[in-house]
């Protein structure tokens, strides 16, 4: 399997991509996924990208995007909502582990975005801790509503950009790592029903972007 340590942030999305598109036609290859590949990642780690993505059980990271052990850092969130341990989690991935790619994974029919909607119509709050997973999706919702936004997949990706934004704003050494060129972060929409994943935000990485505001 290539080895994907020194990829470039363009390398490394073009292989996150791929992997996602072999997903997409069934065809997935199952890479890095045997004895052979778990004996050569036992002493260390040198994941090509940190995946930050909801925690939905739709969206399994290593099996969206066809990839294997040792290949993903994986850090998600009911509705990828951050606080302090996920910030330092992304930050440990970009910064120690060295990957050149940072993505946030947001889909459709998303529960913690529904929820921050139903809570903003008709006052409903949630019970627990859920009401603090909520309230941080609320910020998205209300800049989607104040853009006039009103569709589904429009609100979503105001939901992923607010989130890129949000980790370049927090995080000092992401900006930083994206300013110097090391690293790019990308926020994709991902569609439940046939497995695509859209680009809706990029830093750093000149790539094609939808729903762009
Ligand atoms: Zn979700």
């Amino acid at each position: 399997m290539t080895d994907v340590q020194t990829a470039t942030p363009q390398e490394a999305f073009e292989l996150l991509m791929a992997g996602n598109q072999r997903f997409v036609t069934g065809e997935p290859a199952h890479p890095n996924q045997d004895a052979a590949r778990r004996a050569a990642t036992a002493p260390a780690q040198r994941p090509f990208a940190v995946l930050f993505g909801c925690s939905d059980s739709r969206l399994a990271a290593e099996i969206i995007f066809d990839r294997g052990l040792g290949d993903l850092f994986v850090v998600r969130t009911a509705g990828h909502v951050t606080g302090n341990e996920v910030l330092g989690s992304i930050e440990y991935g970009a910064a120690v582990l060295d990957c050149p790619l940072v993505v946030v994974l947001g889909h459709d029919s998303c529960g913690a975005v529904g929820a921050a909607r139903a809570a903003l119509e008709d006052g409903t709050t949630p019970a627990g801790y859920i009401r603090d997973v909520v309230e941080r999706v609320t910020p998205s919702v209300l800049a989607a509503r104040a853009a006039g936004y009103e569709k589904p997949e429009e609100i979503l990706a105001e939901h992923v950009r607010n989130t890129v934004d949000l980790l370049l704003d927090r995080s000092r050494i992401l900006a930083e790592r994206v300013e110097a060129g090391q690293a790019a972060v990308v926020g994709l929409c991902y569609r439940l029903a046939d497995g695509t994943a859209q680009v809706v935000a990029a830093r750093g990485l000149d790539v094609p972007v939808a729903l762009s505001a």
